[in-house]
């Protein structure tokens, strides 16, 4: 590890505040963290400089919800996973590197079938490879022929869920997935029905938390939104209050406010292909309208994409974090927020990421021009830096 450095000449927005920090236009790096932030010439000492121009630095972006095993431009869900072990750790390394480049310097794995992603994480914190640092879920716990299915997580009552979560654990994982409902991807599959019934899920939750184990849940209809929020899962992905009608028509002002009083994020997956949606007036005003409820009602929100899933790649969360404002109907500093602090927080790594503070890792992102009024400034950092190493 390279000695200490100080970024001088910095606009600073720590992850938090609606404002650059007052009165401190320095960051000094040490070992990978943040050991002070000031006036540059308190922190020069001992230092190699970096004059960063008068830019702004943030906190690395954080993509709550990945698939590094997934190919995003093959279509059919049942074609991909057919490389080589070799050529799919290879190709997820690739997808890694240019994560980090475009400024995720964290990102959660919620599935795969192959535990390739844990050998990958274990490697990128190693510093063998480039990467964000990554929490895995390993193979999702889902019903007989449900979700991603394929993934080999497959379950017919509780006992095998069980068995499935035991097996994940052994394998090393960071959190447990469930399909809490149907989803889109997989054939045969409905969005809208609930996989598994609320003691299935409750009993799920209970063994996790004995594991230490935090638990995210895929849900797009509102019964299985009602089940994980009653289980107490740490974040449910999605949310798409999915009913037989079709998307987002199911909202139920009840459950919305369980999940905010229960504390449980939700992780919309509004990625960069949900520029798609613009100018669909009708879907557009309901997704809003349900996100406006949902804030109303408390819950919060923080940022992911799905990333892997059809023409959804896995570097373009600061392409998603604008089309994410709209649709959530947030400002750029809420946003933010949900990228960093609260995406860290909710995912288990607010004492290690997510916010520009002594101790914290030096997770940092440099761009060019005023990223609180303007989140186009994402798409093209001048330089990224992970748990202090600087990757362009
Ligand atoms: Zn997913």
């Amino acid at each position: 590890m390279s000695g200490p450095v100080t970024l001088t000449d910095v606009h600073i927005w720590n992850g938090v505040d609606a404002h650059y920090l007052d009165g401190a236009d320095a960051v000094r790096i040490e070992a990978g963290r943040i050991t002070a932030i000031g006036r540059a010439d308190a922190l020069r000492e001992g230092a190699i400089t970096h004059g960063c121009n008068g830019r702004t630095l943030l906190p690395g972006l954080i993509d709550a919800h990945v698939h590094l095993c997934l190919d995003p431009n093959i279509r059919a869900a049942l074609e991909q996973g057919r490389e080589t072990p070799e050529a799919l750790r290879a190709v997820m390394a690739e997808r890694c590197k240019a994560m980090v480049e475009a400024g995720i310097t964290t990102a959660r794995d919620l599935g795969g079938g192959t535990w390739d992603e844990l050998i990958i994480r274990d490697r990128i914190l190693a510093g063998e490879l480039p990467g964000p640092r990554l929490v895995c879920s390993g193979q999702p716990i889902t019903s007989v022929r449900g979700h991603c299915h394929f993934w080999g997580g497959e379950a017919n009552d509780l006992e095998e869920a069980l068995e499935v979560l035991e097996r994940q654990i052994a394998k090393g994982v960071d959190l447990i997935k469930v399909m809490a409902t149907g989803g889109n991807l997989t054939p045969g599959s409905t969005p809208a029905l609930a996989q598994f019934d609320e003691p299935t899920i409750i009993r799920i939750v209970e063994r996790s938390t004995a594991h230490g184990r935090h638990v995210a849940a895929h849900c797009h209809g509102t019964a299985g939104i009602r089940h994980a929020t009653a289980a107490g899962v740490t974040t449910i992905e999605h949310c798409s209050w999915v009913g037989t009608d079709g998307w987002g028509v199911d909202y139920d002002e009840e459950t919305a406010k369980q999940i905010g009083a229960r504390g449980i994020w939700v992780s919309p997956t509004i990625s960069a292909n949900w520029k798609r949606h613009l100018g669909r007036a009708e879907f557009e005003s309901r997704v809003r309208d349900n996100f406006r409820r949902m804030r109303e009602a408390g819950v919060k929100l923080i940022a992911s994409t799905d990333a892997g899933i059809p023409n959804v790649f896995h570097h373009q969360l600061p392409l998603a974090l604008p089309l994410f404002a709209h649709f959530a109907n947030l400002s750029p500093v809420e946003v933010l927020r949900a990228a960093t602090s609260d995406c860290a927080t909710a995912i288990g790594l607010g004492a290690r990421t997510g916010r520009i503070e002594p101790g914290l890792c030096a997770d940092l992102v440099l761009v060019e021009g005023d990223v609180l009024a303007d989140l186009d400034t994402l798409a093209k950092p001048v330089q990224v830096w992970a748990r202090g190493v600087p990757v362009l």
